[in-house]
């Protein structure tokens, strides 16, 4: 099955094609991003009717260079699958609405999935691990984008149960409004942590949020502060700004592998099997956290998994697999255009999968 993905829930236009007769990362037959940042980037923030109406402008063409790539025709496509929410109404209504016409016009069956699950299943799009195999639930996810921090447990694909989430900022967010308090251009996160390279560690150190209480929620708006302070009064030289971004990666990374370790542990007192640790979204791409949850599965025996860096951030290629996988149950939506711009996980329904996938 051929599965068109779109994404448009923000300021990314993302499109792929997902065939489920190949499977990992060859199924992933074509995918493009188009980013609107250039667009947002004088407004410091992403203008929500300025990406509706890039969306309309992006969209089309993107679909048609994708199917291109793919080497396929428009009538080849057996199903479509966009994002229904969480995210903007307006970026979400031009890709629903095309979408629909698209599946309605070729008589085919479409879904709208969920922005947050499309994250949390993109490892699983990726090869097999020669030794471990895919990932396969009960395994516990990080969630960690632009809007979102989450410990979710999955029990099953489409099962999600919230484990913990951050009190006030998002981890990416907690990242670009650091950079941009520290004078580096929107949206700073990924710059920051280029910055944070250099930086010395340990030259500032600052509080892990939330880690020596029992729970597995997350609180990052007080970092942002202690940041702000210290760059305040500081000398504000560039070899500081690297020192401040090491000290604020580092006290982030720690607290969110620390979180992750609790919730392991926590799910795994209840089934043994469960020492998978997913982590999908835009913060999924930060090198040292990649590095400390590995070293920390190392530790404990257990095991975790990402999405290459590219398919961390938004993309409309975990949006083909995740509609994929619930086409494939023989989920579909009516012919409606009807999108949910806020929109709890839970009440997602579980997916009864094939095998091979
Ligand atoms: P959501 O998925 O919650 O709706 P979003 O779609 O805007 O939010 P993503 O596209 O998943 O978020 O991720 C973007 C976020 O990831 C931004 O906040 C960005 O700063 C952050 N990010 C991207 N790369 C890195 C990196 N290497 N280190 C830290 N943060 C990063
Ligand atoms: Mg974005
Ligand atoms: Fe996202």
């Amino acid at each position: 099955m051929k599965v068109l993905g779109i994404e448009t829930s923000c300021d990314e236009t993302g499109v792929a094609v997902y065939d489920t007769a190949l499977s990992g990362a060859a199924g992933l037959r074509a995918h493009a991003v188009y980013s609107q940042i250039a667009l947002h980037a004088e407004y410091g923030g992403v203008v929500p009717e300025l990406a509706s109406r890039d969306h309309v402008r992006k969209l089309l063409p993107l679909v048609r260079q994708t199917l291109a790539e793919a080497g396929l025709g428009v009538r080849d496509i057996d199903g479509v699958a966009y994002t229904a929410g969480p995210g903007l109404v307006g970026a979400l209504l031009v890709g629903a609405g095309m979408a629909r016409s698209l599946a309605w016009a070729l008589d085919k069956p479409a879904i709208g999935v969920h922005h947050m699950e499309g994250h949390l299943l993109a490892p699983l799009m990726e090869d097999a691990d020669p030794i471990h195999g895919r990932p396969e639930p009960p395994f516990v996810a990080l969630l960690v984008s632009g809007g979102h921090t989450q410990l979710v447990a999955v029990d099953a694909i489409g099962q999600y149960q919230l484990l913990g989430e951050t009190l006030d900022d998002a981890a990416g967010e907690a990242f670009d409004k650091t950079a941009k308090l520290m004078g580096l251009p929107y949206p700073g996160g990924p710059q920051l942590a280029a910055l944070a390279e250099t930086g010395t560690p340990g030259a500032y150190r600052f509080s892990r949020p939330m880690t020596d209480r029992p729970g597995l929620d997350f609180s990052f708006s007080g970092l942002k502060t202690q940041v702000l302070l210290a760059w305040r009064d500081s000398d504000q030289s560039e070899r500081t700004r690297a020192d401040i971004a090491r000290g604020f990666e580092d006290a982030v990374v720690d607290t969110l592998a620390i979180k992750c370790t609790r919730a392991l542990a926590l799910r795994q007192a209840q089934d043994e099997r469960c020492n998978t640790l997913v982590v999908a979204g835009g913060v999924g791409a930060n090198k040292r956290l990649r590095a400390k949850l590995a070293e920390n599965a190392a530790q404990h025996g257990g095991r975790v998994c990402f999405p290459r860096p590219a398919l961390c951030t938004d993309n409309g290629a975990m949006i083909a697999f995740a509609g994929a996988l619930r086409l494939q149950a023989g989920q579909h939506d009516d012919a409606q255009v009807q999108v949910t711009p806020r929109w709890d996980m839970a009440t997602l329904a579980p997916v009864a999968r094939e095998s091979g996938m």
